[in-house]
């Protein structure tokens, strides 16, 4: 088998990033975050002062900006991207530059390159519908929006970010709203997808679902 594709969908704090790690684990697939890729991109952009509705300046820098994927890890200019994009500040930036249309042509073209030849895991908004519509399996995983918070309000107080459950709600409520909302790539299960709700499960029942979709996929030997 040379390529194998699955897509992981799904709003933020559904479980993506957790399920799709131990999947590609368990697998011994690679493993692409193209979260990852938004959020780096968001705060580049940010710092540099260029705002979303600078099309122009957006499209040059992303030309001329050098972007890889190497072993695994996303590098900017050579700089490899690390925990400045776990914040929920990187999260909201990402959300805002991610409906600007040269944003996504960028940044899809460099996920179907990375995707190309490989068994890989994909996770993201948009992978089942627009990165890979021919991937083997999509997986949409969802949860209620109390839940999803919870988990997010967790991750970011082990990680020792100050921020009440109810001002993370807020945002995951926003982000949703704009994720689901906008006119291109919009957040929605592709309709060959699989939809998990992840609300009463544990991580390893949801991976453990996957794995038997994946073994009854004809093309998985
Ligand atoms: O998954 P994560 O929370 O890291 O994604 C951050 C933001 O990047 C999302 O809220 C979404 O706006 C954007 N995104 C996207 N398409 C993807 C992945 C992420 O628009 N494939």
């Amino acid at each position: 088998m040379e390529k194998f594709h699955i897509a992981i969908d799904g709003p933020a704090g559904s479980g993506k990033t957790t399920v799709s790690k131990r999947l590609a684990e368990y697998l011994g697939f690679d493993y692409l975050d193209t979260g990852a890729m938004y959020r780096a991109i968001a705060l580049f952009l940010n710092e540099r002062g260029i705002p979303e509705d600078d099309e122009q300046g957006i499209d040059e820098v992303l030309s001329s900006v050098k972007m890889e994927f190497r072993n695994g890890k996303f590098f900017l200019n050579g700089r490899e991207v690390g925990l400045e994009i776990r914040t929920a500040k990187a999260g909201a930036l990402a959300s805002r530059y991610a409906k600007i249309p040269v944003v996504r042509k960028h940044l899809t073209r460099l996920q179907r390159e990375i995707a190309d030849s490989r068994k890989m895991v994909v996770e993201g908004r948009d992978i089942g519908t627009v990165v890979l519509p021919d991937a083997e399996l999509k997986i949409f995983l969802t949860a209620s929006v109390e839940e999803r918070a919870r988990r997010r309000w967790r991750e970011l107080k082990e990680k020792g970010e100050e921020i009440s459950y109810d001002e993370i709600l807020k945002q995951l409520k926003e982000r949703d709203e704009r994720d689901s909302r906008r006119s291109i790539a919009p957040l929605k299960p592709a309709k060959d997808a699989v939809v998990i709700d992840t609300t009463d499960m544990g991580v390893d029942e949801v991976v453990e679902k996957i794995v038997n979709f994946v073994k009854e996929n004809p093309k998985w030997k």
